[in-house]
């Protein structure tokens, strides 16, 4: 398509009322004004178009020009992604930033990639194959961790006439012709995609895999799959972007994108300094050489925080097409609402709920449902995911609002954070009887084939307790706890260091930041033995007293913060604490 100029008419904030542009379309990408601002169409009454500017149009007047490009917002994919730091659509900000001082001026633009930068090529695919799109043309490995598959863009398809020999290229070189109907198709290291559109891939498949994040009470009770989505709704200060960094920071993905969506600027200043400090806990390596930043704080034109989810899926569909798992963060998909309200308010249309567009629940539908563990097009043949979780941010932690209500009809995993749990400083302040997985039952079968066959009843068994514990709790506040019988008060006993020693996990602690599956698996059958333990003990007469004065209660405090580094190390650990259980309990039989 070709461009065609037409003029401003009326500006409303980030709305740009556009006459003069016959045949414009939906999603079409224009330059507003002699700054030529990017801004995107999304509505058309005849030959007028308006459109959402991506940057403050401040200053811009009617009868300045507007350029309607014929392209759609798009991202650049390529080498040079791991590491990278974005704004809503795609500009580098640190390079931006370089150029224009603090205050971003506006209409500067930047490569996405970096266009000088040599990149050594090796070439996988044999010239004179017909290839398709998803192929793997060669491989770039783009940082110590991240091997960069070079792919045949999806819609390509012929005869590779041509592939570069193993060299260094930068992005702008071309690397392969392949022979179209239409011509020889010139292919380089990098390809774009329009960030509205899910990129194709052959067939989803089931997400049995688990998403292992090393967060106790995610893992044991609230389990995502990899290709799954998860909501963490909760008010201000109740964790949510804790909780965010920290399944940023260490669950088992290949890569991470991370988007900062309206939230201020000092959260996005800080996963900035800590992410690159981080070692990966299998590789040693840093965080970034896996992660790409999209940041569109809240002091950022709000038409491109609108985009910057779409900008951040489509990076992670870009990934999860080479083959990898790709974990996706949203922080918070609250403020990527209220600029959709923004937006809508300006656009004049109808509001529904509290002043959101009526669209608001299928929009958001859209974003999680390009989630999901898939068969990537072309060959050799992959597998890759997209583990999508939002944070939502109802005002005054009120859940019955409208974007927690969409959220939580879509996606499968809720993690309910509670400020009373906050509040006492009960971190993660995940209310284990509130929140809930779908996925548990399709994540059995695999804990017992790669955790322990006991793993889903010792779960089962441990939230059984935490509910009994509730029950017996709202007793004791009427009746106080010396009316209970040994056995209930047991209970309580049983569900204390299920809180404490299990699901309490600090963020800040620099061992128990993070928990491998065989520290938590251990952890909870210990627990769960010494609560059979405790039952049998009660049963023969023993006063619970004596039981909970065992040396082992404390040294069971104390499993969370035991050195992890050696696996054969904590494996005897554990063992040895099991028998020292054994002993303890068998002498206060005994006696
Ligand atoms: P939100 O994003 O919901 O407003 P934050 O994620 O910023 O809240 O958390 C607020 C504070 O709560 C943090 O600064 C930290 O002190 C505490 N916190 C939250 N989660 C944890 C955790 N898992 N471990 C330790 N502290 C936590
Ligand atoms: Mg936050």
């Amino acid at each position: 398509m070709t461009t065609r100029e037409g003029t401003i008419r009326r500006i409303a904030g980030p709305l740009i009322e556009a006459d003069g542009l016959p045949g414009v379309s939906m999603f079409e990408v224009c330059k507003i004004g002699k700054e030529q601002l990017i801004g995107e169409v999304n509505r058309v009454v005849g030959d007028r178009a308006y459109i959402q500017c991506y940057e403050t149009t401040e200053g811009l007047k009617p009868g300045e020009p507007v350029l309607a490009t014929g392209t759609s917002l798009d991202v650049e994919l390529g080498p040079g992604l791991m590491g990278a730091i974005y704004d809503g659509i795609q500009r580098p900000l640190p390079i931006i930033k370089a150029k224009t001082g603090d205050f971003i001026t506006r209409g500067v633009t930047a490569s996405p990639l970096p266009e000088d930068k040599p990149w050594a090529f090796k070439p996988t695919a044999e010239k004179g194959k017909t290839v398709t799109g998803g192929d793997v043309l060669g491989t770039v490995q783009e940082t110590g961790v991240f091997l960069h598959k070079i792919l045949v863009p999806p819609g390509t398809q012929g005869k590779l006439t041509d592939i570069a020999k193993a060299d260094e290229y930068t992005i702008r070189d071309t690397i392969a012709h392949v022979q179209t109907p239409t011509g020889k198709t010139p292919l380089t290291l990098t390809q774009r995609w329009p960030v509205r559109i899910g990129r194709p891939f052959k067939t989803k498949t089931g997400t049995e895999v688990p998403l292992c994040s090393g967060q106790r009470v995610i893992d044991a009770f609230f389990p995502v799959a990899k290709g799954g989505t998860g909501a963490i709704p909760g008010g201000f200060g109740t964790g949510k972007t804790v909780t965010l960094h920290q399944l940023a920071k260490w669950s088992d993905t290949d890569c991470v994108v991370y988007v900062g969506c309206g939230e201020r600027g000092n959260e996005m200043t800080a996963v900035l300094e800590e992410f690159p400090e981080l070692k990966d806990p299998r590789s040693g390596r840093s965080l970034m050489e896996r992660t790409t930043l999209i940041a569109n704080t809240s002091n950022m034109p709000v038409a491109a925080r609108e985009a910057s989810i779409y900008t951040g899926i489509t990076i992670a569909e870009y990934l999860r097409d080479q083959g990898y798992d790709v974990s996706l963060m949203a922080d918070s998909t609250s403020r990527w609402a209220e600029a959709l309200r923004e937006i809508s308010g300006r656009l004049e249309e109808m509001p529904s709920e509290e002043g959101y567009p009526a669209y608001l629940a299928s929009r958001l539908a859209e974003f999680y449902e390009r989630a999901g563990r898939v068969v990537a097009l072309g060959s050799p043949e992959r597998m890759g995911s997209i583990t999508v979780t939002g944070a939502v941010s109802p005002p005054g932690g009120d859940m019955s609002e409208p974007v927690t209500q969409s959220t939580l009809r879509i996606t499968k995993v809720f993690w309910a954070l509670s400020k009373e749990f906050a509040s006492r400083r009960f971190f993660p302040a995940i209310d284990y009887l509130q929140s809930y997985s779908l996925y548990k039952d399709a994540l059995a079968g695999w804990y017992r084939e790669n955790l322990g066959p006991d793993w889903p009843e010792l779960t089962d068994e441990a939230i059984s307790v935490l509910q009994r514990d509730k029950e017996l709790r709202e007793i004791v506040q009427l009746v106080g706890p010396d009316a209970l019988p040994e056995r209930e008060r047991a209970v309580l006993e049983a569900a204390r260091m299920i809180k404490e020693d299990f699901l309490m996990q600090s963020a800040l602690h620099p061992i128990d930041t993070y928990c491998p599956q065989v520290k938590y698996y251990w952890m909870l059958k210990i627990i769960m033995m010494f609560w059979e333990k405790m039952q049998g003990a009660i049963d023969s007469g023993v006063p619970l007293r004596q039981i909970i004065g065992l040396p082992v209660v404390n040294k069971i405090a104390r499993m969370k913060v035991q050195a992890q580094d050696k696996p054969k190390v904590l494996e005897k650990y554990f063992k040895d604490l099991e028998k020292e259980m054994h002993s303890e309990f068998g002498a206060l039989s005994a006696g």
